[in-house]
């Protein structure tokens, strides 16, 4: 992916875009790692929610796999492509752009909350988990959503 970097300005990583991505010409499959349940998981992953009660990621991150360091957004520029747990970039991305995605539409662990600094004027200040949104925002993330949420919260 020499389309990206990783930066570390001020000891906060991010994935930043080296050039311009056209729409839908990014894809990030986030299909590796090791599977992770529940009770198993802290802070200390790098991890995200697959299923009920399941992640995948890993222990020790790669420092060269941006996988490991995209941020949320509350207004990202990649999002699940049909379900899977493949990134896509659903706009045009700009040199020197962050990459993000909404973590809301991988969590399910109803007790999940994190400060949100994205600074969108769509901000909702904390990230949440899928099943405490509001029907309205859950209703709008549901087509970017993993395929297990699709499932459990269709409309
Ligand atoms: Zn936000």
């Amino acid at each position: 992916m020499r389309r990206l970097a990783i930066s570390d300005e001020g000891g906060y990583r991010r994935v930043i875009a080296l050039e311009p991505i056209p729409k839908s010409s990014l894809h990030i499959d986030m299909r590796s790692g090791e599977e992770i349940a529940l009770h198993e998981m802290d802070d200390a992953y790098y991890a995200f929610q697959i299923d009920e009660a399941l992640f995948l990621g890993t222990r020790e991150a790669d420092e060269s796999d941006p996988t490991c360091f995209l941020n949320h957004a509350c207004t990202p520029n990649l999002s699940f492509f049909e379900g899977e747990a493949v990134l896509i970039n659903h706009r045009d991305i700009a040199r020197g752009e962050e990459l993000t995605w909404d973590y809301s539409t991988s969590i399910d662990d109803g007790l999940f909350d994190m400060k949100c600094h994205c600074q969108s004027p769509e901000c909702r200040k904390t990230i949440r988990s899928f099943g405490t949104l509001e029907p309205a925002q859950r209703q709008k993330l549901l087509p970017y959503s993993l395929r297990y949420l699709q499932r459990k919260y269709a409309f």
